[in-house]
């Protein structure tokens, strides 16, 4: 969920969609500034668009359009606006395969890959994407479909046994003919739980709880809320993100410091019924972006081992000081340390 501030939800969550990582897409490398380079091949993205008429119990077939892309398929009811959505999202999956390839190598490669096909073959399906005209039109549906998320920018909703997964969101302006900057942040936040939940699961299966670390969840989406795409690589991590620096602030001007180990045996429901829910927000896009960074990557892997495990409901409280083999209080000393460095 993007207005994390009001509602207290999970915007949750299929299935291995398409093998990971074509081989072209591999190195990254840090930055001067603080950013992550993801370098990629430059592609074109195809796509198809084609009118259909939705039906609607009051008020007759609605004209629509679905966009489909090699991996999303968006009913939208701009098929301009739904074109540059489909783009957009295109590159933070590739950017995320990258990533996901770099850091999660199996131990039987060929053994994965034959998984990977054998999930590919039973599920089709493309990720799933709504995009209601505007603003009261995505309030309206959403109040009938999930009423906790009606006063939200933007959802996912996880996979069900009877039901398929998909982001819901609307252009900023109806008149947009592209994504604009606000509600781009809102499509790779909501993208990314779509791509983690659905990459690390069986099709159509039910979300795993995720009994602690929920941190994770969000700080992940947060991050990836930065991605930039330029001419020859993906850059995303931005140092001078006003999450961060909200952060910092609250770490050492207004004394919110949540323990490293508390935070990570927190769930889904403490953190978000929590009266503190959008300082835990902000520590966690400013932990993750730490983990990200610290020590020229040197906590990169074990984070995607950790994203991973919680996505796959497997993790434990204790799994960021075991797999960074770091103490919970050298893990906080080191936190504090690099929120020193946060710019102002
Ligand atoms: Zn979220």
């Amino acid at each position: 969920m993007s207005n994390h501030s009001a509602i207290p939800l999970f915007c949750l969550f299929a299935a291995y969609h398409a093998t990971f990582c074509p081989a072209s897409y591999t190195a990254a490398a840090d930055t001067p500034t603080g950013s992550l380079e993801v370098r990629r091949t430059l592609r074109d993205i195809p796509v198809e668009t084609e009118e259909i008429r939705i039906d609607e119990t009051t008020g007759g077939p609605l004209r629509r359009y679905k966009v489909q892309t090699e991996h999303y398929e968006i009913i939208c009811c701009n098929a301009g606006y739904g074109t540059d959505a489909g783009k957009q999202l295109e590159h933070l999956y590739s950017c995320w395969q990258t990533l996901f390839n770099q850091y999660l190598t199996e131990k039987n490669p060929a053994k994965h890959t034959a998984e990977e096909k054998e999930n590919k073959k039973n599920n089709d399906q493309r990720f799933r994407v709504v995009i209601f005209c505007d603003q009261q039109d995505y309030r309206k549906n959403m109040a009938a479909r999930f009423p906790a998320a009606s006063r939200t920018n933007g959802f996912y909703a996880p996979p069900q046994p009877d039901k398929p997964s998909a982001i819901y969101c609307f252009p900023q302006e109806p008149s947009d003919k592209n994504v604009s900057p606000a509600a781009r942040k809102v499509l790779f936040h909501e993208g990314t739980h779509q791509i983690l939940t659905e990459c690390f699961q069986k099709p159509k299966q039910k979300p795993a709880d995720i009994p602690n670390n929920f941190w994770l969840v969000e700080g992940a989406a947060l991050f990836m809320e930065t991605l930039k795409i330029e001419d020859k690589q993906y850059r995303t991590g931005d140092l001078f993100d006003n999450r961060l620096y909200a952060a910092k602030i609250y770490h050492f001007e207004r004394h919110f410091r949540l323990p490293i180990r508390q935070m990570t045996a927190m769930n889904r429901v403490q953190i978000q019924t929590s009266p503190d829910i959008v300082k835990i927000y902000d520590q966690s896009a400013a932990l993750f972006y730490w983990l990200m960074f610290a020590e020229n990557g040197r906590y990169r892997k074990p984070l995607f081992e950790l994203i991973r495990h919680v996505h796959q409901g497997k993790s434990k409280p204790e799994a960021l000081s075991t797999l960074t083999e770091r103490s919970f209080s050298d893990l906080d000393k080191q936190y504090a340390e690099f929120l020193k460095t946060v710019p102002e």
